[in-house]
């Protein structure tokens, strides 16, 4: 990794021009802002390879152990503005361009967002590896090369219209092809029982079908120094050979129809939050990557150590993030026994030294199953292996608990309903060393209440890692007046050491302090303000209150919840036009996934909410509705830096974690939310008096569902709740077309209000009125706004890599010196 001295040296307008010319094949003179952008890209290119092949030849000469990120998704975002922090070279670039009359800040809005990923899961491996690289762990993220990310939104007449992502269709300066590693991955046939010289059973599987998958580099930049590890992605290609002799000539056409196109598998990324299961092309993808990823290991375990599986486990770890990889467990065994001939217990031993399993969700809709059948299609030999290891788990069950049928038939990696199904979570638990859930809280009901009996079993397996944010994206890279301010402060090293933030304290109460960072909130706000005008031609008012909402749309992190009390808002100002209240915009950013009906209706509901109150002049003053289209990381990044209050408002029990309430935290906006997920260790941090807790605890929510929870009762009681939803049933918000918005009414009442909308109804709105007090005390909000971004320094990826490190990998820093 370069210095900062030997950046010095470096030119970056020689640079910047010499790609201009011969790499892009254009000049000064014809470049388009896509072209400056493509040849700065490439200047910082010239060093985010010198430190790949810097950090690669270290690894290769210390032999080191290592992580492996299995993600079926990585949220990325943009790259440049990163790599030019990581590098500490922003500030030169960006000099360097505006002496050849090109504002960065235009530039960098040509990059296409890398949207591998839905939401916090995807970004979560994003903010690993980014950590993973900036502590100088060996590490290598793997997952899937989609042509196609998450969808594109387009708002038309207030309902989501998806529209194809197409990231890569200008090139992408940021991946390397690296056909030299092409590896190659059966799918479907038959297994073929065959008996050994030595009276040994062995299996061989006969694949109907070959796949290609030619891996994608990413590099992934350290902090100042850090290493430059990589994201490996694969595309899937066909393969040139086809196991003919497979098929009986009457059989060929209709095994050959039903088969997936070799190329379709990495087409696309689904697009629910949560998962899919019963796709079979979803459980290809799955296969496709693991069964890749797992060989590309092996290659090169196998360069260092031959066939001496000895040390394997010593080298390689493997981290599951969620059920998604999960395949990738009785992949490695049937490479262990079928192909390396080791017997089944040494073979086991080594998989369950291997792998460790990251649970994201407790919701029974994400915990992911899939048809034994179809497994038996496409995979015949890893349903045979999950069988294996099923039956022999089912020996230490009863060993436990003899005679117990129930707690087996709840252990058992097979469901046996009226469709025999596989459970991958299940699978994940009994393959894997360490178990981990993503917050104290979450982690707590995974050992309680998902898996207690695994928990009794393994006792030590089932962990917590509270997840992180890097604090280079999420606060060095999108809100560089506030670091400047904190870096005044505190010294410039807080984005390694976030605890650090904590010297900020002092100056909570500091009247020049505050006014300093109250000015650049404003300044943040101005700058938002100005792309939603220029985004949806709303005009706001940035002495208001920014209120923001931004997540996946989903009927747990209750956006509707958000939406009744705005419409109860608005109807108190109606009511009584001198209302008490500082003007509020609440701001909104969410995509549905394209088949759940009841979240797309709650954007058309929000829009058209929006559409009513923005134009109505007797309570725009005092209330605007925003909703920005198409959410994503690069927006998130501009949304962020210019909040004042931080919505995290889901059902008690319901968010695992969160990470946006983290970086909301980061940049001194202040939460209102429910004690769920990250929010209950975020409140124990910030401190009761700098946050708005609301609503149910879980212990509340088990208690109502208990006694029966009827929403009509309070439908009936609360006047406030039983107008704004008859409201939802005129035409009032959509003219012309009543009932429109009516799913949303229906699901609160006949429905049965699954997520306690209602319950927490009269909680929320009071926590909201203790917000707007709040805010009108200027000094107290800027204390609180400061103290949030001084004590949230816990929820540093850094931290979460160094506890995974700790408790997990057990790995050795490996720093990249020079050659
Ligand atoms: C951080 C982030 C998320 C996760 O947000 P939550 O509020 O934790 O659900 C989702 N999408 C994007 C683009 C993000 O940056």
């Amino acid at each position: 990794m370069k210095t900062t001295v030997e950046f010095e040296k470096y030119d970056f307008k020689q640079a910047i021009i010499r790609h201009l010319h011969s790499t892009l094949g254009t000049d000064e003179n014809k470049a388009n802002n896509h072209a400056w952008w493509k040849a700065t890209c490439a200047a910082i290119n010239e060093h985010v390879l010198e430190g790949l092949r810097k950090t690669q030849k270290k690894h290769y000469i210390n032999d080191t152990r290592a992580v492996h990120y299995f993600s079926a998704e990585f949220l990325m975002g943009r790259l440049l503005s990163n790599n030019m922090q990581n590098f500490g070279v922003f500030d030169d670039v960006r000099d360097a361009l505006k002496a050849l009359g090109v504002e960065l800040s235009d530039i960098m809005e040509e990059e296409p967002d890398m949207a591998l990923g839905n939401g916090g899961l995807g970004r979560l491996a994003a903010c690993y590896i980014d950590s993973l690289a900036t502590l100088n762990f060996p590490a290598i993220g793997y997952g899937i090369h989609y042509e196609n990310g998450l969808f594109r939104q387009e708002i038309r007449n207030g309902k989501q219209i998806e529209r194809p992502d197409a990231w890569r269709d200008y090139g992408n300066p940021w991946e390397i092809c690296r056909p030299e590693s092409i590896q190659e991955i059966s799918l479907y046939g038959y297994v073929e029982t065959k008996y050994g010289e030595n009276g040994r059973i062995q299996k061989e599987w006969h694949p109907g079908s070959i796949v290609k998958g030619l891996p994608w580099d990413i590099p992934v930049v350290g902090y100042e120094g850090g290493s430059v590890n990589v994201l490996r992605l694969w595309q899937s290609q066909s393969s040139d050979h086809f196991n003919w002799d497979v098929f009986n000539s009457g059989g060929y056409v209709d095994a050959q129809r039903e088969n997936v196109q070799a190329e379709t598998i990495s087409k696309v990324l689904y697009p629910n939050d949560d998962t899919e299961a019963g796709k079979e092309l979803r459980l290809i993808q799955q296969y496709f990557f693991c069964a890749c990823s797992l060989k590309d290991i092996i290659r090169r375990y196998k360069r260092a150590h031959g066939d001496d599986w000895s040390r394997f486990t010593e080298q390689v770890v493997i981290q599951l993030n969620d059920t998604h990889p999960a395949i990738a467990i009785p992949e490695l065994m049937r490479i262990l026994v079928d192909r390396a001939e080791l017997d089944w217990e040494k073979a086991w031993d080594i998989c369950t030294h291997t792998f460790a399993y990251t649970n994201h969700t407790l919701l029974p809709e994400a915990l992911e199953k899939w048809p034994a059948r179809m497994i038996q299609k496409i995979l015949p030999r890893h349903l045979e292996i999950i069988y294996e290891i099923n039956h022999r788990f089912m020996q230490e069950v009863e060993a436990k608990w003899p005679g117990n049928n129930d707690i087996k038939a709840k252990l058992s990696i097979i469901e046996e309903s009226s469709e025999k199904m596989v459970r991958m979570g299940n699978l994940s638990v009994i393959g894997s060393f360490a178990v981990n859930g993503v917050a104290e809280l979450h982690s707590k009901l995974v050992k309680e209440n998902l898996f207690p009996e695994f928990n009794e079993l393994y006792p030590g397996r089932l962990m917590n890692v509270t997840n992180g944010i890097t604090p280079r994206r999420w606060l060095k890279t999108c809100n560089p007046a506030l670091s400047e301010l904190v870096s005044d402060k505190i010294g410039k090293d807080w984005p390694l050491y976030l605890d650090k933030l904590q010297g900020l304290a002092k100056y909570a109460e500091q009247k020049i302090f505050q006014k300093q960072f109250m000015q650049i909130k404003h300044k943040n706000k101005v700058a938002l303000a100005k792309e939603i005008q220029a985004l949806t031609g709303i005009k706001l008012d940035t002495n208001a209150i920014f209120d923001i909402q931004i997540k996946r749309l989903h009927e747990y992190k209750r956006q509707h919840l958000n939406l009744l009390h705005i419409m109860a808002l608005y109807r108190r100002l109606l009511e009584n036009p001198d209302y008490d209240m500082h003007p509020r915009v609440f701001i909104f950013a969410a995509k549905a996934a394209p088949g759940y009906k009841l979240a797309k209706d709650i954007i058309l509901a929000i829009n058209k909410v929006a559409e009513t109150i923005n134009s109505d002049p007797r309570v725009n003053k005092k209330l605007k509705v925003v909703f920005m289209p198409n959410y994503r990381v690069s927006q998130a990044e501009k949304l962020i830096p210019a909040a004042d209050v931080s919505e995290q408002i889901s059902t008690a029990g319901k968010e695992a974690s969160g990470t946006g309430n983290m970086k909301l935290a980061l940049n001194g906006a202040v939460t209102i939310g429910t004690l769920d997920g990250a929010n209950v260790e975020i409140a124990e941090e910030v401190g009761d008096e700098n946050i708005f807790i609301f609503g149910l605890t879980i212990d509340d929510v088990s208690t109502l569902w208990d006694k029966g929870y009827n929403p009509y009762d309070i439908y009936d009681k609360n006047k406030e709740v039983k107008a704004v939803l008859d409201w939802l049933e005129t035409d009032y918000f959509t003219p012309g077309e009543p009932g429109a918005l009516l799913s949303i009414k229906h699901s609160l009442l006949e429905g049965g209000d699954p997520y306690l909308v209602l319950a927490d109804f009269e909680s929320y709105s009071s926590a909201q009125k203790e917000v707007d007090l709040a805010y009108r005390d200027k000094q107290k909000w800027a204390k609180m706004a400061i103290l949030n971004t001084a004590k949230v320094g816990k929820f540093t990826s850094d931290r979460s890599i160094k506890d995974y490190v700790d408790r997990i990998w057990k790995l050795e820093p490996c720093i990249t010196g020079h050659d």
